[in-house]
C-alpha cells in the first residue's frame, strides 16, 4: 500500500480570510515540501526555483523581476508546492500497476492519485487488459507510431498539449504534426485564454497582454478583474504592494472577496511579517458573474458623458483619430447604455460605478488585468473588447504604466501558442515552418479542446497524445469527456505524474514519463536548457538542478523526436536525432521560423533572458485597417430563473490546475472538504436551504441530458447575490460541452445555470 489514504470528507468552516500570504503561507509551503522530499532535495529545489540560473517554476506564468532584482526567495506559497510536488521523493513503480487495476486507480481521488509520486517507466494497458504493465521505450513508441501510421487520414489524431511544455519541445510537436499532416493542435489554452487571443487579436492584432512588470509598477491606477491573484499568481500581490507604495490604486472587481485582493502580507517584509500588510484594493467591486461587460459599457459611457461635458479634457482625441478606428459606432452604441440593464447585470450600485469612474477621471496610467472570471462566459470575447474600448478612450495603450494584462495561469501556456500550439496558426507562420524544413503544411484549420472532444465522441478522432496536462480533469463535461477518450484506438499522455487521464483509456493505452522541469537534462551533446515565455513575454532559459526521479526517463523533447523518427522516417530535411542531442539546434530553427526569436540561442544566453517586442507598445496594430478597433458589444446577460444560480468553477488555495495538494481551501475557511458549494446565505435561504445542507447541483441545459454532481454541502458564503462558486475539476461535470464561449470555443466554466437539488444521497 502507498500509505497515503482517500481523504475523508469532514467539513468544518472558519471566516473567510481577510488578507493574503504572511509567515503562514510560508510555514505551509515547507511542511507541504518535507512532506515530499529531503531536507537538502527541498533546499535544493527552493534554492533554484525561479532563479537566473536555476528552473522556471511550473507554477503559473507570473514573470520574474530582471536579473539582478530577485530575492533569494523568488517564490510564492503555491510555487514551492507545486516544485516540491514535482521534485517528491514517493515512486510510482511497475509494482504499483500491478498491485492497482485501472479502474480501482479510477476510483481513486486526484489527491491520492497525484500523491503516489513521480511515474518512473514506460506502461502500456494491452487491448482487454485490466492493468498497466511495463514497456521499453522502443515498443512504446513503436505502438504509438505504428497506430499514427494506420489511421485513415491525420486528422483522426489530436496532438494535445498542456502549458507545461517547454518552447522546444512545443516547437517540436507542432512540427511533427504538422508533418504528419494535421494542424489537431488542441491546448489548454483553448480552455482559458482563448477569448483573450481572440479579442485582443481582433482588436490590437496581438493575442497578448502588453504590460511589463515596471508598469504595473507605475501605473496609477490597476484594474483586477475576475481573477484571485491570492491563489492563482501570488507573487503579483508583490507588483501590486509596489503600485501602491509607487501612490498607485487598484480596483477589484469578482464575485468573491478573496483575501488577496484585500491585504497581502509580504512574508519577506517586516512590515508583513510583524505589521498589518498592505491594503490591495482601494475599492472592491463585487460584481455578478459575467456582469463584467456591463461595467465596462457603463464606464465607457460615463467618460463619453464627461468629455460632453468638459471637452478636449476627458477623451485622448489625438490618440483616437490617429491610432483608431470605428469611435464613432461604438460612442453612438455606448451613450445608449441602460442604467438599470447595468446595475441588473452587475449588481452593483450606480454610486460604486461612479466612484470608479472619478478614480479613472484622476489616473494618467491605466491596466486592466484579468483572468478566467472574464474569459469563460458565453460573452467572454465581447467583455475584453470592451475592456480594450475603454483603455483606448483615454489613450491607455502603448504608453509605460498602462495596457492590456490577460494573467496567464499555466507557466509556458503563453510560449506554446507562440512555438505554434494552435490549431489556426496564420499562413504566414505555416509558410515559414514549410520553407525551414521543406514541406508543406497542411492549411485545413484543426481541432481545439471542445471539438476534439466532439470529435472523439463521435468517432472521427481515433487516437489521443496528450503532452502535460491532465486532459480528462481539465475539460469540461466530464463524464462526456470520458466517454469520449474511452472511444480511442489509442491514448497516451506524456506525464511526471499520475492523474486521473491515465484511468480513463483507449483501447491501448500508454504513459510515457518524462523529466520535470527541475530534473537535470543531459543529451548526447551534454546538459540542456530549455526555455519558456511568461505572460509578459519575457523569454528565458530554465535549467534542471536534480537528479532525475528515474534513469529510465526522457525528456519531451526526446520523446516527441524519437517519436517523429519513427512515424515519418528519417529526412535529411527535419534531422529528428540533432534535434534530441542538442536542444540549441531547436532554437536555431525557432529562430528561423518565429518572428521575434531572430538570434535565439545568443540572445537567451543574457541572465534572464530577453523580452519578445509587442508591437502594440509602438502603437503599432497589425490589424487589417493597421489601428486599433474600437468595436461594439451587446451584452445579454443569462437568464436566470428563479430558483437557479449561476455557478463559477474555481481553484481552492490548496490546489494546482486539477491537483489538489490538501483538503483545506485556507483563504476561504473550508477545511478537510471539496465537494462545497458556497452561495449567499440571502440566496440560501429564498431557495429554503440552510448552511451545511447535503444537496446535488443539478446543471440546466437544453440537450436532455442530466448532469448532476452529487452530494455537496452548502457553506453559506459572502458570494454575490444569485451566484454560487464550487471548486474544480469536481464540478467539471456540470459544464455542457456545447456551453461555449462565442467566437473563442471556451467553455463557460464561470457561467453554469444550476439548481439545487436535496441531495439524493441523503435518502
Ligand atoms: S507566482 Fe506563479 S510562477 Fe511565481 S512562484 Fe508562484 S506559482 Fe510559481
Amino acid at each position: 500500500m502507498s500509505g497515503i489514504e482517500d481523504p475523508v470528507d469532514d467539513l468544518s468552516v472558519t471566516p473567510p480570510k481577510r488578507w493574503a500570504t504572511g509567515v503562514p503561507a510560508v510555514t505551509h509551503a515547507l511542511e507541504y515540501s518535507l512532506g515530499q522530499t529531503t531536507v537538502r532535495r527541498t533546499a535544493l529545489t527552493l534554492l533554484n526555483i525561479n532563479q537566473v540560473k536555476g528552473f522556471d517554476c511550473p507554477g503559473c506564468a507570473w514573470p520574474e523581476p530582471a536579473a539582478g532584482k530577485r530575492h533569494r526567495n523568488e517564490y510564492c506559497e503555491n510555487g514551492a508546492k507545486h516544485i516540491s510536488d514535482e521534485a517528491t521523493s514517493r515512486r510510482v513503480t511497475a509494482d504499483f500497476f500491478q498491485q492497482y487495476s485501472i479502474a480501482e486507480l479510477g476510483a481513486r481521488s486526484d489527491y491520492w492519485l497525484n500523491q503516489q509520486g513521480r511515474l518512473t517507466e514506460p506502461m502500456i494497458k494491452r487491448p482487454g487488459a485490466e492493468h498497466y504493465e511495463p514497456i521499453g521505450w522502443d515498443e512504446a513508441l513503436d505502438v504509438l507510431a505504428g497506430e499514427l501510421r494506420r489511421l485513415d487520414s491525420p486528422d483522426e489524431a489530436l496532438f494535445y498539449t498542456s502549458g507545461r511544455l517547454n518552447n522546444e519541445a512545443a516547437f517540436l510537436l507542432q512540427l511533427f504534426a504538422r508533418a504528419y499532416g494535421t494542424n489537431n493542435l488542441p491546448d489548454c489554452s483553448n480552455m482559458c485564454h482563448e477569448s483573450s487571443g481572440s479579442a485582443l487579436t481582433e482588436t490590437l492584432g496581438i493575442g497578448k497582454g502588453s504590460v511589463s512588470l515596471d508598469d504595473i509598477h507605475t501605473a496609477d491606477l490597476v484594474f483586477v478583474v475576475g481573477q484571485n491573484p491570492g491563489t492563482n499568481h501570488p507573487r503579483m500581490l508583490t507588483a501590486l504592494e509596489e503600485t501602491k507604495r509607487n501612490g498607485g490604486k487598484v480596483i477589484a472587481v469578482n464575485p468573491l472577496p478573496e483575501a488577496g485582493l484585500i491585504r497581502f502580507k509580504h512574508p519577506q517584509k517586516a512590515r508583513g511579517v510583524i505589521g498589518r500588510g498592505t491594503a490591495i484594493a482601494d475599492q472592491f467591486l463585487q460584481i455578478r458573474p459575467g456582469g463584467d461587460l456591463a461595467l465596462f459599457q457603463a464606464l465607457n459611457r460615463l467618460l463619453l458623458e464627461a468629455e460632453d461635458e468638459r471637452p478636449g479634457t476627458v477623451l485622448d482625441h489625438a490618440f483616437i483619430s490617429a491610432h483608431t478606428t470605428g469611435f464613432a459606432d461604438f460612442a453612438d452604441h455606448a451613450r445608449k447604455i441602460a442604467w438599470e440593464d447595468v446595475l441588473d447585470a452587475t449588481g452593483l450600485t450606480r454610486e460604486e460605478i461612479e466612484r470608479v469612474h472619478d478614480r479613472v477621471l484622476e489616473s494618467g496610467k491605466i491596466i486592466v488585468c484579468w483572468a478566467m472570471g472574464l474569459t469563460q462566459h458565453k460573452h467572454g470575447v465581447p467583455t475584453i473588447r470592451e475592456v480594450v474600448n475603454f483603455l483606448l478612450l483615454r489613450g491607455n495603450i502603448g504608453r509605460p504604466g498602462a495596457g492590456v494584462c490577460p494573467v496567464r495561469g499555466h507557466s509556458n501556456v503563453q510560449g506554446d501558442r507562440t512555438m505554434g500550439i494552435w490549431e489556426r496558426m496564420p499562413q504566414t507562420f505555416l509558410d515559414a515552418l514549410g520553407r525551414e524544413f521543406g514541406f508543406t503544411p497542411p492549411t485545413r484549420h484543426g481541432l481545439d479542446s471542445v471539438d476534439g472532444i466532439r470529435a472523439m465522441r463521435d468517432g472521427t478522432a481515433k487516437l489521443f497524445l496528450g503532452v502535460a496536462g491532465n486532459f480528462v480533469r481539465a475539460s469540461p463535461d466530464s463524464h462526456v469527456t470520458e466517454e469520449a477518450m474511452r472511444r480511442c484506438r489509442l491514448t497516451a499522455h506524456i506525464s511526471t505524474k499520475l492523474n486521473r487521464s491515465h484511468t480513463v483509456c483507449g483501447d491501448t493505452a500508454l504513459i510515457l514519463p518524462t523529466l520535470g522541469r527541475s530534473d537535470r537534462d543531459i543529451q548526447a551533446s551534454g546538459e540542456q536548457f530549455i526555455t519558456v515565455e511568461d505572460s509578459m513575454s519575457e523569454v528565458h532559459a530554465s535549467r534542471g538542478r536534480l537528479a532525475p526521479a528515474s534513469p529510465h526517463l526522457l525528456s519531451e523533447v526526446a520523446i516527441i523526436s524519437r517519436l517523429a523518427h519513427r512515424t515519418l522516417g528519417g529526412t535529411p530535411a527535419i534531422p529528428w536525432e540533432e534535434f534530441e542531442a542538442d536542444y540549441g539546434s531547436v532554437r536555431d530553427r525557432i529562430s528561423r521560423v518565429v518572428p521575434g526569436f531572430e538570434d535565439f540561442n545568443a540572445r537567451v544566453a543574457a541572465p534572464g533572458g530577453f523580452r519578445l517586442p509587442n508591437p502594440v507598445n509602438r502603437r503599432v496594430f497589425r490589424t487589417s485597417s493597421g489601428k486599433a478597433v474600437f468595436t461594439v458589444n451587446g451584452f445579454t446577460m443569462p437568464d436566470i430563473p428563479e430558483g437557479h444560480l449561476l455557478l463559477q468553477t474555481l481553484r481552492s488555495h490548496d490546489q494546482w490546475n486539477t491537483v489538489p495538494y490538501a483538503m483545506d481551501d485556507r483563504y476561504r475557511g473550508i477545511h478537510n472538504a471539496r465537494r462545497v458549494v458556497l452561495v449567499n446565505p440571502a440566496d440560501l435561504t429564498a431557495l429554503g436551504f440552510a448552511d451545511r445542507d447535503r444537496v446535488d447541483l443539478v446543471a440546466v441545459w437544453h440537450d436532455g441530458l442530466e448532469r448532476r454532481a452529487e452530494d455537496f454541502r452548502v457553506v453559506a458564503y459572502p458570494a454575490s447575490r444569485g451566484s454560487a462558486a464550487s471548486y474544480y475539476p469536481e464540478t467539471n461535470v456540470l459544464v455542457p460541452l456545447d456551453s461555449v464561449a462565442d467566437i473563442s470555443n471556451t467553455p463557460t466554466s464561470k457561467g453554469v445555470l444550476i439548481r439545487l437539488e436535496a441531495t439524493r444521497a441523503a435518502d
